[in-house]
């Protein structure tokens, strides 16, 4: 399945529609004035920085309507603050929102700097960072936190309040302009809070997507499976990804939940998908694939992942009597819920997004292990010198995983 992108008209016709008018409110909840003030500053120092430069030039990866990618030279970040970090990404990893993003199908405004996952090489740090020093390999999470605030300290890392609402790289100005991953450096602002130290012994092209899908799979599952199993060993892990061959998104985050699962001892994990080749990864890393249609005449399931994006009616209708189900979420500004059906059978719904920063060193842990090989699901590996052909292609061509170092 082929791919076709937005060229900028559709692109810019999307943010018409009711659900990107929805997502200012969201975004704009609180510290709008910082959420300007940045953007404003980053303004700024672009126009003076094109008028007299005072800094190195670097690449980063640009993304503009029609999924067209380019390597464009701009201004490396300004030297770090006191708690600050400047960093070299040295393995960076598709988000499986990417996809979707590099066809303009999304409400993230082109053209961006792409990238969100990565792990790092720190350049330099300011004076009251303690944590990381210059040469560490470190993993950066996607989201920005301050480590200080009552809910980074309660381990909700991802609903910082010291930072505007979906403070995160690479998704450009919707998201605070903070730079992508597929760049030659990458200013972190919380450098002790958000850094985590490389495991010896883990390739950080192994490691460098567990700074955002393979923690967003870990939350769907960790939380929920140990005490299913203890109750019932073959509790069946139900998995919604594709529901249609035209859907966009990348395959990672479902397929890390089905590692995961396997993981924590799960016998019996089902991944539902439309697509041929996600279908065929899935029963490759062990996992019961199955088509959308062959899943609707199953039983329902004790724990259901949604990562339908649309189709979170069917997750719901897809979950056991006192089940879970723990969705990956969506930009719509509604969705259906079968809502006698959820009272009638005491389902638990999870919507939301992951704490990343918190889960992280739980995820290593797992990889230090043994028990789980997070590259096993990447299906396009290539230098970071080559992302915009790459990366290209693994857009428009409907890849799983790609992991650029
Ligand atoms: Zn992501
Ligand atoms: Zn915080």
């Amino acid at each position: 399945m082929r791919h076709h992108p937005r060229g900028a008209l559709r692109h810019y016709a999307g943010f018409l529609k009711p659900s990107a008018a929805a997502a200012i409110p969201v975004l704009l909840e609180r510290d709008r004035a910082q959420r300007l003030r940045r953007l404003g500053a980053a303004v700024g120092d672009r126009t003076s920085q094109r008028l007299r430069p005072t800094r190195a030039r670097m690449r980063a990866l640009q993304l503009a309507p029609g999924t067209r990618l380019r390597w464009r030279d701009v201004p490396a970040p300004a030297p770090p603050g006191p708690g600050e970090a400047i960093v070299h990404p040295i393995a960076s990893s598709t988000c499986d929102l990417d996809c979707p993003i590099a066809l303009g199908a999304t409400q993230f405004a082109l053209p961006l700097h792409l990238g969100h996952e990565c792990v790092a090489e720190v350049l330099t740090v300011g004076e009251r960072v303690s944590t990381v020093k210059p040469g560490d390999r470190v993993l950066v999470p996607f989201q920005i936190n301050c480590g200080t605030c009552t809910p980074c300290r309660a381990g909700r890392t991802g609903s910082c309040t010291s930072v505007p609402p979906a403070s995160m790289y690479g998704m450009g100005l919707a998201s605070g302009h903070w730079g992508g991953a597929f760049s030659d450096e990458l200013a972190v602002p919380y450098a002790d809070a958000m850094l985590v130290a490389l495991p010896d012994g883990i390739d950080p092209v192994a490691a460098c997507s567990v700074a955002d899908n393979v923690c967003d799979a870990y939350r769907h599952i960790a939380p929920h499976l140990p005490a299913l199993l203890d109750a019932d060993p073959d509790a069946e892990v139900l998995i919604l990804a594709a529901m249609s061959p035209r859907f966009q998104f990348g395959a990672s985050n479902p397929l890390y939940a089905g590692l995961i699962a396997r993981a924590y001892g799960a016998r019996n994990v089902s991944l539902v998908d439309a697509r041929p080749t996600v279908r065929a990864h899935a029963e490759r890393l062990g996992l019961n694939a199955l088509q959308p249609r062959e899943a609707r005449r199953r039983a329902p399931a004790p724990l259901v992942v949604d990562t339908t994006v649309d189709d979170l009616d069917i997750a719901l209708s897809s979950t056991a009597p006192d089940g879970i189900c723990t969705s990956a979420g969506s930009f719509h500004p509604s969705a259906r819920i079968p809502a006698l059906r959820m009272y009638v059978r005491n389902v638990t719904l999870h919507v939301g997004r992951a704490h990343t920063r918190a889960l992280i060193p739980h995820v290593l842990d797992l990889m230090r292990d043994g028990r789980l090989h997070p590259e096993s699901v990447t299906t396009s590996l290539a230098r970071l010198d080559e992302a915009p052909t790459a990366l290209r292609e693994h857009f428009l061509g409907g890849g799983i995983k790609a992991v650029l170092s």
